[in-house]
């Protein structure tokens, strides 16, 4: 194990100078790691295939490399919004591009293993930056029907190398825990069922072991981030069925780390993850592995929030109710799916002591009450230029209305909300599902605002680089 973590490490110093710089974000395109796999062709020991090509049209692509007697297969992003591990697969190509970098874990993984990868299952769903296909479909609920030509080639392909071990990568909701541990489930880890009994086949253990050494790993990085899928069988999906057809198949999803929604540490993560699980079984130190570890992971909940506004006095009729308020943002794609905006709602409002927040406020002694949209129009994007935030908010508004609809876009980075329509006026409420725009106040003196879930110290608006909405396109 100590020569594991030593490698982990390693790997982790050196992370900087080996990763593919041109994937910088999670919105990157099928067009923008095609000149990365094209590149491989009789390359340092690669084998590039054409596999088939997505309803759209966009190849998907095969990497070979290896001469070993174990097949390993990875493919990531079978959902096209889940890219995380797609860009660590290019870090570890990168790896065995790099003549310098780690021969002597490269010499036990090629003579080892044989190390098949299609890096991008759903090219299309990338290019929208969505989960499903082009039509609409899952393709992790596709693998019996086989409907998607995306579907078809991960089958076909599984079928051609029946590999021994596979790696199904894929990213999850922010919203995943380590239990009720006020931990997001950073990276979760599941050996899937075979079948309705969650048999524990020889395949299945052989994975769970494996994620038991992966788990110990990663614990020098994550600990107390490491989550465990549910394990009820789904027999739509590939995972499952993979297993139930001798592969010992790995799920590994990234979740939500705080501070990093570009998912840029978990990336390297991934990247450590995946080659430390390729030399456990380049040298089958897996085989002794306990399988406790796997049964000890935490089960996957769903405890956390974006941002948590804590003990909130809410006025109602005379009575006063303190209150924590719960936000999640959704993000919106604009521009080609290579951007997006964020679009905040009320997840809960209570007593809210079991979740957790990426970010969290304690507003003790502060009184809550909804943003108002100012009755009187401005008539141009100019008078809306001129306008002071803070002169607003003291008024107790959040948004503003614009009677000219000549704003292009659906939102901005201005710090209030816009409204062309007046029917699309956001509710003024604080509930469930709302949007989030508050005035928060301390002994009747405006102190903070919350427009599109973004907090706002009105004594600091220029730190403000949120965006917000704009209603009515
Ligand atoms: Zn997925």
């Amino acid at each position: 194990m100590a020569q594991e973590k030593q490698l982990a490490w390693d790997l982790y110093h050196s992370y900087e100078s080996i990763k593919e710089k041109s994937l910088e974000n999670r919105r990157f395109k099928h067009s923008d790691i095609v000149p990365l796999i094209e590149q491989l062709q009789n390359k340092n020991g690669f084998k590039v295939d054409k596999v088939g090509k997505s309803i759209e049209g966009r190849d998907i692509y095969l990497i070979s490399l290896g001469t070993g007697k174990t097949k390993v297969f990875l493919w990531s992003q079978m959902h096209g919004d889940e890219p995380t591990a797609t860009a660590a697969i290019f870090d570890m190509i990168n790896l065995f591009l790099d003549d310098n970098a780690f021969p002597e874990l490269k010499k036990i993984l090629l003579s080892n293993l044989s190390i098949y990868i299609i890096p991008m299952v759903n090219p299309d769903g990338a290019e929208e930056f969505q989960r499903r296909n082009i039509v609409e479909i899952d393709l992790n609920r596709d693998v019996i029907r086989q409907q998607t030509t995306e579907a078809k080639i991960l089958k076909n392909v599984f079928d051609s190398l029946k590999a021994d071990f596979g790696f199904n990568l894929h990213d999850q909701g922010r919203d995943y825990s380590t239990g009720n541990t006020f931990n997001p489930a950073s990276i979760s880890f599941l050996a899937p069922s075979p079948d309705y009994e969650k048999s524990i086949t020889a395949p299945r253990e052989k994975a769970m072991k494996l994620i038991g050494n992966m788990v110990n790993v990663l614990n020098e990085f994550i600990p107390g981030h490491i989550g465990k899928y549910t394990d009820e069988y789904e027999p739509r999906a590939f995972g499952d069925n993979f297993t139930k057809w001798g592969t010992g198949v790995v799920l590994l999803a990234s979740g939500g780390w705080r501070g990093d929604r570009e998912k840029q540490f978990l990336r390297k993560i991934n990247y450590i993850a995946i080659l430390s699980a390729l030399n456990c079984l380049a040298n089958s130190s897996y085989v002794n592995t306990d399988l406790s570890i796997y049964e000890s992971i935490p089960q996957n909940e769903k405890f956390m929030m974006d941002f948590i506004l804590r003990n909130l006095m809410l006025k109602r009729n005379d009575k006063e109710y303190i209150i924590d308020v719960g936000i999640n943002f959704e993000e919106v794609n604009f521009n080609g799916a290579r951007d997006f905006y964020l679009k905040a709602s009320i997840e809960d409002v209570g007593d809210l002591s079991v979740f957790s927040g990426y970010d969290e406020i304690d507003l003790s002694g502060y009184v809550l009450e909804p943003g108002k949209t100012k009755p009187e129009a401005y008539n141009s994007l100019d008078e809306i230029e001129k306008i002071d935030p803070v002169k607003l908010y003291i008024e107790g508004y959040t948004n503003i209305q614009l009677s000219n609809g000549d704003f292009k876009g659906d939102h901005s980075y201005l710090p209030f909300n816009i409204i062309l329509n007046e029917k699309d006026n956001p509710e003024n409420s604080i509930k469930p599902d709302d949007a989030a725009n508050f005035i928060i106040r301390k002994n009747d003196v405006v102190k903070y605002v919350v427009v599109n879930g973004f907090l706002i110290d009105i004594e600091k608006v220029n730190d403000w680089n949120g965006n917000t909405i704009v209603y009515a396109r």
